[in-house]
């Protein structure tokens, strides 16, 4: 889709801070993240929700949305938690409309609600966020 930016980022023409790719799914850091490391998964084939999503590719976004949550538990963000959520359609707080999967870390004891919406915070050092979860994803069997 030529105004998609996920699109635009799965072609490579938009910027964004990999942490896994491969012939189906890219998944990349969040530029707004709820916690650090918050990660979007996303299928590379345009569907703007859950409705025009082929379940087969849906599969493989939750797989690698499973893969990516060990990494976090694994790898140096340490995570003792993890939320996996897809919104779907505005009133569920959808805003970006290619189907994601949100991929968020959580530590015991953060101050994050979903109820009241996403409470976002200032990005920090990304790339190595991306590169430390980069390898935690690789490391694993
Ligand atoms: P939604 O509300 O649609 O479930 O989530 C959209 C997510 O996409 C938000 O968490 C927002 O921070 C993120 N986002 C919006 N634009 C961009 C962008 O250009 N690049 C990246 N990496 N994330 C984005
Ligand atoms: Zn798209």
């Amino acid at each position: 889709m030529s105004d998609c930016i996920f699109c635009a980022i799965v072609e490579g023409t938009g910027p964004a801070h990999i942490v896994y790719s491969d012939d189906d799914v890219v998944a990349f850091l969040d530029i707004s993240p709820v916690t650090s490391g918050h990660t979007l998964v996303v299928p590379r084939r345009h569907s703007s929700g859950l409705a025009d999503l082929d379940p087969a590719i849906g599969g493989k976004v939750f797989a690698v949305g499973q893969r990516i949550a060990a990494a976090m538990r694994s790898g140096a963000i340490g995570a003792d938690g993890v939320n996996l959520a897809m919104n779907d359609g505005r009133a569920a707080f959808q805003s970006v409309f290619h189907s994601h999967l949100h991929v968020v870390p959580r530590h015991t004891g953060d101050k994050v609600s979903f109820v009241k919406g996403f409470l976002t915070r200032r990005a920090r050092d990304l790339e190595t966020v991306a590169a430390s979860l980069r390898e935690a994803v690789e490391s694993q069997p």
